[in-house]
């Protein structure tokens, strides 16, 4: 596995490959690896010939209040897992790097970007969408890999690529949870021994939702105040921050359920901000 550390370098070896007609795929993360990660780093693997994992704790997409400092790091461990899995190329570059001083420039996809997650993290999708359009350009990829628990950022990076014309073809994968349904992040490792023992009740609620809609009910309201009575028992250390119904696509809020609608929400428990989301079927 070749480690790179700049931005030239990664440009050049992806120009390489392409004049080799090998095709490129792209995992972007902010490592601390799990098993939702390894699932994406595989999926690449299966998909091109180049593959490229990204591991970069990108600056710009954090508030100033949040955990940029203390955001779980251990480079070797990840390195050894990208190697294992079949890694081609791990991209680890310098903040100054990405971000040199007169960086001027800035993505954003605002009417997608301000709801839900974006309502308490103002700037974090225009952070998430410009290093990802800086890692597109890089690696000049030909797919990149994401995960649907962050469903919110890789509906935005479609639209991106979308009105953009970038030249890539975005993947997602399902969601891995631990064995009682939590979605596995790297945040976990901040949850006390409590907050824990709540935090698969998150899941347990949106799969207790997914079923009412199921067996029929199509007010939103009425699943959405039924789950938070659920939470408010099961999840007494939890603070709501959303739980929304969009459209899987656009992110538009939906009050009745008549087709695909994807249920999102985000728990504080503690100093931890969890997500999760689940589909609702009609
Ligand atoms: P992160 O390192 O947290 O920025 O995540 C990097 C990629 O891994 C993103 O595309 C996430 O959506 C994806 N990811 C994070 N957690 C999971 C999970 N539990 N299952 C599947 N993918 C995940």
């Amino acid at each position: 596995m070749n480690v790179i550390t700049t931005p030239a370098d990664l440009r050049l070896c992806a120009q390489e490959a392409h004049a080799k007609g090998q095709t490129i795929a792209l995992v972007p993360t902010m490592g601390y690896f799990h098993a939702g990660h390894e699932d994406l780093i595989r999926h690449g693997r299966s998909i091109a010939d180049l593959l490229i994992v990204s591991l970069f704790v990108n600056p710009t997409q954090f508030g100033p209040a949040e955990d940029l400092d203390r955001y779980p790091r251990d480079h070797e461990r990840d390195s050894q897992i990208a190697k294992n899995l079949g890694c081609d190329v791990l991209f680890m570059p310098d903040p100054p790097d990405m971000y040199p001083k007169d960086f001027a420039t800035w993505v954003e996809v605002p009417s997608m970007s301000k709801l839900l997650c974006g309502a308490a993290r103002p700037i974090h999708f225009r952070g998430v969408c410009t290093v990802l359009t800086k890692l597109f350009n890089l690696s000049a990829a030909d797919f990149a890999v994401f995960g649907e628990k962050d469903w919110q950022q890789q509906a935005i990076v479609k639209r991106m690529v979308k009105d953009l014309n970038i030249p890539i073809n975005i993947q997602t994968r399902p969601t891995v949870r631990e064995s009682d349904g939590l979605a596995l992040s790297s945040r976990n490792v901040y949850l006390s021994k409590e907050e824990r023992l709540q935090a698969p009740n998150i899941y347990a609620g949106l799969k207790w939702a997914q079923n009412l809609v199921s067996q029929g009910e199509r007010n939103v309201e009425i699943i959405r105040s039924g789950l938070l009575n659920r939470w408010a028992s099961q999840i007494p250390l939890g603070r709501l921050d959303y739980l929304t119904v969009v459209d899987p696509a656009s992110l538009t809020p939906i009050s009745t359920i008549e087709g695909p609608a994807v249920m999102a929400c985000a728990i504080r428990l503690g100093t931890t901000r969890l997500i999760d989301n689940i589909m609702l079927n009609a």
